[in-house]
């Protein structure tokens, strides 16, 4: 038997087959209903009731949101990786003729969110697209809140990795992958980031992709693009900018200039370096603090603290650029006044990016208008008080385009306290716009007339305390309270009987409100459409606030980087690109900021292309000979995002890229093991890295037998200093390696100090030329609280292990009960002795004895 539906439910039913992947939320009145397996899906994910509906022949699974609070919903179905779609109604209900039209009118998907409320400030976020075409591959992203717009292309063997690893910078909350693609084959995308893949498949050819360019941007623009731009790039933007318009079903006009750029311009970090050096995020999750984005950040604005960002993971590789931002650095640090000043205004500027992108898709309201009016009227002070400065960055903030018409625009049409709500009036400035003024007038005349016609009707009927008021439901009505009913006149209409009063209408106040809320219906009307007018003359300025925003964004990044140099007392970097390293009493920038009672030790480095371009780092555990190797990595990047660091006196010599590895973790997920995990990184190191690289191994070959790791540690050493030539840094506990310091010039050995009194060791934390001689391991083990036979025991064991083989020794330490009763019983037998009481014989045989025991 076919199932009959009612016709709200086909109508339904019709929208839900165009947007299966999607939960469809169906406006009805004041909620928005799901129904069906989406209603299950939202009942138990919103935690809301399921109920049933009658669909016609059968009930059907149903549970609905109100609208006004639609929002929250929204929101929690999104962080959960649903997409949803919403279903207006866009046919007023009394113009229809049977069921009321419904469209949907949003797609909302974690990649395409414009609410500020869902979204972290700080962060951007984006969607992302992975086409192949033509043996190459196109990847662009963008931040639709901004228009932040970029794109770039692979080949070669290398392409997955590549990809793989930008994606895990990007990390947009959306990646769309165009089929037909190699990569879906045979990538664990799914694996790398939790983010949502969606593969698409829309874009059939390279004229079509040109079609979509065309329709989004004018004709100028497409020209621009197929100039600068290859076909695998131009087929990316255009699965992107599709997904967008199928989503958004309207045109976001602040998406502008799609900017290219080659990874090769920046210094190359990959995910697990920049994971390691914990950049941005924390090793242990995806948060700030701990990092080094924590310590530099001292941003006004969020603009500023996304642009932060960006430079810290895409450091500079040419030293005029880094020049450039370490001028405007140094002299914003070196100026208080101009410093307070600038914060002072900067904090009073609103997220620019973000409010051209709401105006850009049409959702900004008047609050958002004066937002940017403010933001605007900051400007001109902003550049006056760079007009005397001298480098290349802040000079231009004194000649920013100060934007002064669009707020004075603003200043002149909106209402200084205009609402959030753009339907309901009061946004119009007096005087912009005469047919309003005049709608305005009749409403206000309507409050005079109300006020008079109270008075005229208490004299009229005698009642002293009448009342004319207003409800939503009744409209105006008079009030009369129950002691003076009998003066009530005969022309009173009743209309509601309250506890103590009564409520009435006449003829005259009918008449009075049937125009009245005519005049205001008009009146909203037109301040909502001239409201409109007003948003899409603005929009037509947003390349021009998106460049103003962009520089907003690039000085608060340098001011927070100054602040940040004055606070911790950094200082400039001077720069080379013959690659030598030197810096003197280096600190590391977080560990120094976090040690509570201690004092950090600042050390030096000593880095070159000839006889000191490999360091072997021995010594004990805990001396810090970690901490010494990422504080060089970090400020080397400190050094090439153009940020002061934390030394005495640095030369830094350009690097390409920085590679680490450190520690051990398990790749579970990919099916990887610790050690294997390890050699994998390590391939990837020796794979990728170039004389002008520089690489931190901290260990390699501990996940292993001793032998094993020690010939590959010892093999991947020789290597990279013969066959790579990049410089190294290379801590181990294999001491057998530092006699290659001897064996290779460019090696040289350093260790990290330690103090020993009595039984108590001090880690200095003071690297110093030399090589360990022993690890100190039992004592880390002591100071961590291993229990003190443990330690004894181990001791014991380390004693014999250093005179003898192991696989000998096994035998005899098993047989040696040396933790029996508490105590080694070589030292319980010689307790008992009182020397004085046994005779030279005793002494011989006791001698024996003992000797027997060990
Ligand atoms: P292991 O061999 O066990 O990995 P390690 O030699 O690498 O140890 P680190 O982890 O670098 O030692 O340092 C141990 C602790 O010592 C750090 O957590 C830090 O708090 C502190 N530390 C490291 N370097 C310094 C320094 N220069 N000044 C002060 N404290 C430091």
């Amino acid at each position: 038997m076919t199932i009959q539906y009612t016709p709200m439910i086909q109508q339904y039913l019709e929208i839900k087959e165009r947007y299966q992947d999607a939960i469809l939320f169906f406006r009805l009145g004041d909620f928005y209903e799901m129904f069906f397996e989406d209603a299950k899906i939202a009942a138990k994910e919103l935690e809301i009731v399921l109920t049933a509906r009658d669909g016609g022949s059968n009930k059907i699974p149903m549970c609905g949101v109100p609208y006004h609070s639609v929002n929250n919903y929204i929101h929690k179905l999104i962080n959960r990786g649903y997409k949803v779609a919403i279903c207006e109604q866009v046919q007023d209900p009394k113009d229809a003729k049977g069921i009321v039209k419904r469209e949907v009118t949003r797609v909302i998907t974690p990649g395409t969110i414009l609410e500020d409320y869902m979204l972290d400030e700080s962060e951007n976020n984006y969607l992302a697209a992975v086409v192949e075409y033509e043996q190459k591959f196109g990847l662009s992203y963008i931040d639709i809140t901004t228009g932040d717009f970029w794109v770039t292309e692979y080949s070669g063997d290398n392409a997955y990795l590549e990809i793989e690893n930008e994606i895990l910078r990007i990390f947009p909350s959306e990646c769309l992958i165009s089929s037909p693609n190699t990569l879906i084959k045979d990538t664990k995308f799914e694996n790398i980031i939790s983010t949502n893949f969606n593969n698409v498949d829309y874009i059939e050819d390279f004229e079509q992709a040109k079609q979509v360019i065309k329709d989004h941007y004018k004709a100028e623009i497409t020209e621009e693009l197929n100039t600068n731009y290859s076909s695998t790039c131009i087929m990316s933007i255009a699965v992107i900018i599709k997904y967008l318009s199928e989503t958004h079903k309207r045109s976001l006009k602040h998406i502008k200039q799609v900017k290219f750029y080659k990874e090769s311009m920046f210094v190359e970090l990959d995910f697990v370096t920049r994971k390691n050096l914990e950049l941005i995020y924390n090793m242990k999750e995806r948060k700030k603090d701990g990092t080094l984005y924590n310590i530099i950040d001292k941003c006004c604005t969020a603009m500023g603290k996304r642009n932060l960002k960006k430079w810290i993971e895409q450091p500079l590789k040419k030293i005029d650029d880094i020049n450039k931002r370490l001028d405007a650095v140094e002299e914003l640090r070196n100026n208080l006044i101009l410093r307070t000043d600038t914060k002072k205004l900067l904090e009073s500027i609103y997220d620019l990016e973000r409010l051209v992108g709401r105006i850009g898709a049409d959702i900004a309201n008047p609050k958002d208008l004066l937002a940017l009016k403010n933001s605007i009227n900051k400007l001109p002070e902003l550049a006056d008080l760079y007009s005397s400065t001298h480098s290349e960055y802040l000079t231009k903030i004194a000649e920013l385009d100060i934007l002064d018409e669009i707020s004075s625009f603003i200043e002149n049409s909106i209402n200084d306290d205009a609402p959030v709500i753009i339907k309901e009036g009061d946004i119009i400035k007096k005087g912009f716009n005469s047919e309003i003024d005049e709608l305005r007038k009749l409403k206000e005349q309507g409050s005079q007339w109300l006020i008079e016609y109270e008075q005229k009707e208490k004299s009229k009927t005698g009642i002293k305390n009448l009342k004319v008021s207003f409800n939503k439901v009744f409209g105006y009505y008079l009030e009369v309270s129950k002691s003076n009913l009998h003066l009530v006149p005969d022309d009173y209409i009743r209309k509601q009987t309250l506890a103590n009063t009564e409520r009435y209408i006449t003829e005259e106040l009918k008449d009075f409100e049937t125009k009245i809320i005519t005049s205001k219906d008009k009146l909203f009307e037109l301040e909502y459409k001239i409201f409109l007018q007003i948003r899409q003359k603005i929009s037509e300025n947003t390349s021009r606030i998106q460049k103003t925003a962009a520089q907003i964004a690039i000085l608060d990044t340098l001011y927070s980087m100054s602040e940040t140099a004055y606070i911790n007392d950094y200082i400039r970097p001077q720069l080379n690109s013959e690659g030598t390293i030197e810096i003197k009493a280096g600190r590391h920038p977080v560990v120094e900021k976090t040690l509570a009672n201690a004092r950090f030790v600042p050390n030096n480095v000593d880095l070159n292309m000839d006889d000191s371009r490999f360091l072997i780092i021995t010594g004990p555990n805990m001396g810090g000979k970690s901490t010494y190797m990422r504080q060089i990595a970090l400020l080397v990047i400190m050094t090439q995002i153009g940020c002061f660091i934390p030394a005495e006196y640095a030369n830094i010599g350009i690097v390409d890229k920085i590679f680490t590895r450190v520690g051990a973790s398990d790749d579970l997920a990919s099916g990887q093991s610790t050690f294997m995990m390890e050699m994998t990184e390590v391939a990837n190191i020796i794979n990728n890295s170039t004389k002008n690289s520089l690489i931190i191994l901290d260990e390699i070959g501990r996940g292993t037998s001793t032998y094993d790791g020690l010939s590959i540690a010892r093999a991947v050493g020789e290597y990279i200093h013969e066959n790579i030539g990049a410089k190294t840094l290379f801590a181990t506990h294999y001491h057998e390696l530092t006699s290659l310091a001897d064996e290779f010039e460019g090696m040289v050995n350093l260790c990290v100090s330690v103090l020993e009194t009595g039984d108590q060791v001090v880690f200095l934390k003071k690297v110093l030329p030399g090589k360990a001689d022993k690890s100190y391991g039992i004592d880390v083990a002591k100071l961590a609280g291993l229990p003190k036979e443990v330690i004894q025991r181990s001791n014991d064991i380390l004693v014999h292990l250093e005179n003898t083989n192991y696989y000998e020794y096994k035998q005899d330490i098993t047989q040696l009960s040396l933790f029996n009763d508490d105590e080694n019983i070589v030292v319980k037998e010689i307790k008992k002795i009182n020397p004085d009481d046994i005779t030279p014989k005793e002494a011989l045989n006791l001698l024996y004895r003992l000797k027997g025991l060990v």
